[in-house]
């Protein structure tokens, strides 16, 4: 045990859990925000069996006094702000929510941390969803932005506002711009888990079909466990405040499929065009992955691919798990879990 204290906000998602996890193998006293639910939302500690090592505090984020009088109460060392409504398709129709949690509640947790005067590393999980439609060919910390949905709207609010506070009152405040990281812990609404989910239902009964929207989108996506740890990283190595964090690579959602099913060995092949392109097995000639309009946004983001110039030379970091390593990571889990 170390005596630090860290506080992760939004511990029982996909990156609270794994960071949870790296930092109380580093001997760190873990404090954990989540929001209690009537259906079970602590699979993913209990993934990693730390359920009974973290105290977990149930809080929403948006309730600004009760965030402080908890943070007044542990001194935490550092936070890990990671809570966030974090699905951009819900953000079209959950503006009010996401901007809430995304923008004004990171509002709320520096100024809580600015009147306790407290010395304490801040991490804000900022986003490649930022950089949005810039139309580069790879996006940078020094690149521009032209968020594309209210998620990054919000996020961008508290990219900005992080900058800010650590300029104006001299905070130690640092930010992740994170691109798309994926696990076998990922949220089933993300095309990935909902992919890998769908086909290793499917290899094991040939039933079903699965819908999409825009598959021709462009994701640099790297593996989570690799991510939280470049989190930590950034935190302690006090050497620059913004560093973007992917794997330079970038692959649509379709190449992604094909890895999968290249792995899962389904002899398949792609027809059509638009709204009416289908994948068809051929071992029974019936179509199981078709287009639905509905999984399309009103804005979208075509193209992502990360600059890692920075992180690689000052933090000596680069990512090891490949797009097609991480599908089958993905797969092989979601295969044992319907088995
Ligand atoms: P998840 O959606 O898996 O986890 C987010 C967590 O935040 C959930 O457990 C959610 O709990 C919690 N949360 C949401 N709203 C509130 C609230 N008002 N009060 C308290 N808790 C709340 O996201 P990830 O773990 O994948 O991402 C972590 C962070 O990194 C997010 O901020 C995300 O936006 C950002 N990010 C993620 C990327 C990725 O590819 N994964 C890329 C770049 C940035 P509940 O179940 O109750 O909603
Ligand atoms: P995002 O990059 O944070 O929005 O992560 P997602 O996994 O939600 O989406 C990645 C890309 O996949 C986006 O360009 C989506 O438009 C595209 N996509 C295509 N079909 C789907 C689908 O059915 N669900 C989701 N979530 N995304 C889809």
């Amino acid at each position: 045990m170390n005596n630090k204290k860290v506080l992760i906000t939004g511990i029982c998602g996909q990156d609270g859990a794994y960071l949870a996890n790296f930092l109380l193998k580093k001997g760190f006293k873990v404090y954990g925000i989540y929001r209690r639910s009537s259906s079970d939302n602590l699979w993913r500690l209990r993934y990693f069996n730390i359920i009974n090592k973290v105290s977990l505090f149930d809080i929403d984020l948006k309730e600004s006094i009760e965030v402080f009088n908890l943070i007044r109460k542990l001194k935490p060392n550092q936070i890990y702000n990671l809570a966030a409504q974090s699905f951009v398709q819900t953000s079209f129709t959950n503006p009010h929510e996401t901007t809430q949690t995304n923008a004004i509640a990171v509002l709320n947790l520096l100024e809580s941390i600015k009147s306790l005067k407290l010395d304490c590393g801040f991490y804000q999980a900022s986003t490649s969803e930022m950089f949005g439609n810039i139309n580069s060919v790879k996006q940078g910390e020094l690149s521009g932005f032209y968020p594309r949905s209210p998620y990054a709207v919000a996020k961008l609010y508290a990219h900005y506002l992080c900058k800010n506070y650590r300029e104006a009152y001299n905070m130690s405040i640092y930010s992740g711009i994170l691109f798309n990281h994926e696990s076998p812990l990922r949220g089933m609404e993300f095309v990935t888990r909902k992919i890998t989910f769908f086909l290793a239902q499917y290899y094991l009964k040939q039933n079903n079909i699965l819908e999409l929207g825009n598959i021709y989108s462009k994701r640099d996506w790297g593996f989570a466990g690799e991510y939280v740890e470049v989190m930590h990283k950034i935190l302690v190595s006090n050497k620059a405040f913004d560093y973007v964090v992917g794997t330079g690579k970038t692959t649509s959602i379709k190449q992604f499929i094909n890895y999968c099913l290249k792995h899962l060995n389904i002899k398949y092949q792609w027809e059509g065009m638009g709204i009416n392109e289908v994948c068809i097995d051929k071992k029974n000639n019936k179509v199981f992955i078709r287009i639905n309009k509905k999984f399309y946004r009103p804005t979208e983001v075509n193209f992502l691919k990360a600059d890692i110039t920075k992180i690689k030379k000052d933090l000596k970091w680069e990512p090891k798990v490949s797009i097609d390593k991480l599908a089958i990571m993905m797969l092989d889990e979601d295969l044992k879990s319907i088995n």
